[in-house]
């Protein structure tokens, strides 16, 4: 028997998971605009830790294997790719290809968490703001579920993720402004309507679906010596952090990997605050459209792991993404968005500081489908046709 409960990592307050319950109340009130939200709870466990096989039923999550929509999420082959193995030198470099997930991101792990709680409790309708893909998924998984879905979308997301949520059946709110605004006003409407929120790191159950691919990897290969993913919120991170945390309480692996933080240049803010110890906002800019965040929303949360861990942090331009992109494509069969591109940017760009004979997992979040501008731009095709 396993005890779950939320626990606010700054504060140590515990708390049921249950619906209504959001972030910490003893810190939430710190919050303001401009700083990472403050009062990001974690999903904890207590109790039995002996782990009984390969056996994915025994994965520990909080909520019921029977509440989960029979969607395929998850267990995400990890390609061994032939020929950038050979060109680069790393034998042992794998791509996680999160990518063929059911709405083509890494972001359906969270979706498929949080519609089980919802089903769990009874909940009909899931609310969210995103900048593209967080929304396509919810979209995808609650048709699944039979979930009503609200998303908040700012205007200037992809067309291709407009057209999933519309053709999942959601309905769209489009937002005429930045990520920062769509949040707020689907705070406000989940805080009118009493809907369930699915905002990212908001809701903590976005963190802890994240964590099933470091379960998935360890299955295959045990512990990897490295592992480099694509940053923005710092969601993701955060959740594959707290996979490996996991499997080390369970006694299935020995250490941790070292954690590559991959960011655009023009969109750092977690790889500077690892740098400096404090988050300055700053207005992004890049070509990675999913990992453009000016306020990392899960910022204070991950940079306490990410300091304890002795993480590394790494920035890409848009030139050398694209390039990556291209690269990565054109040499493995893998076409990937810029944003998860960028975390292969990131590890060309260390590669040097990596013994060879190491093991490198690179996290490709999503189809590179998704999100063609930039591949159009650099393959020079004009921009104006077909999109
Ligand atoms: C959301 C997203 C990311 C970044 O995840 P965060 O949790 O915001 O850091 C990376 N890649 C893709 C494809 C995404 O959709």
């Amino acid at each position: 028997m396993r005890r779950w409960f939320y626990r606010c990592p700054q504060c140590g307050a515990e708390y049921k998971i249950e619906p209504g319950r959001y972030l910490c109340d003893h810190c939430a009130p710190r919050n303001r605009p401009g700083i990472p939200l403050q009062g990001v709870l974690e999903c904890v466990w207590e109790g039995d830790s002996v782990w009984q096989g390969d056996n994915k039923a025994e994965l520990p999550l909080p909520i019921e294997r029977e509440y989960f929509p029979k969607i395929p999420v998850g267990d995400t082959p990890l390609w061994a790719p032939e020929r950038l193995r050979a060109s680069l030198g790393f034998p042992k470099l794998f791509l996680k290809d999160d990518t063929c997930n059911p709405s083509g991101s890494y972001k359906d792990r969270a979706s498929w968490l949080v519609a089980a709680f919802a089903r769990k409790f009874g909940l009909d309708e899931v609310a969210l703001a995103s900048t593209g893909n967080a929304a396509s998924s919810m979209a995808c998984i609650g048709a699944a579920s039979g979930l009503k879905v609200t998303v908040f979308l700012p205007k200037t997301a992809p067309i291709a993720k407009r057209i999933q949520v519309l053709q999942y059946g959601a309905t769209l709110k489009e937002v005429d402004g930045t990520y920062d605004v769509a949040f707020d006003q689907s705070i406000a409407y989940s805080q009118e309507t009493g809907v369930l929120s699915r905002n990212t790191a908001y809701n903590p159950l976005t963190i802890e679906g994240k964590k099933t691919s470091s379960f998935e990897i360890a299955n295959e290969i045990g512990c990897p010596d490295n592992i480099f993913v694509p940053t923005g919120d710092g969601v993701i991170l955060a959740g594959v952090i707290k996979g490996f945390e996991d499997l080390l309480k369970l006694g299935r692996i020995e250490k941790l990997p070292r954690f590559w933080v991959a960011q655009a240049e023009g969109s750092s803010a977690i790889v500077r605050a690892l740098r400096t110890g404090v988050f300055e906002p700053r207005p992004s800019n890049t070509v990675a459209d999913s990992i453009s965040v000016d306020v990392p929303r899960n910022g204070s949360f991950v940079l306490a792991k990410l300091q304890r861990y002795d993480a590394q942090g790494v920035t890409a331009s848009d030139a050398e993404i694209l390039a990556a992109q291209r690269m990565l494509s054109s040499q493995s069969g893998l076409f990937a968005e810029p944003s998860s591109a960028c975390a292969f940017a990131c590890f060309l760009k260390v590669r040097d500081r990596i013994p060879h004979d190491e093991s490198i997992v690179v996290m490709l979040t999503g189809s590179g489908l998704k999100d063609i501008k930039g591949a159009q731009a650099a393959l020079g095709l004009d921009t104006k046709i077909n999109v």
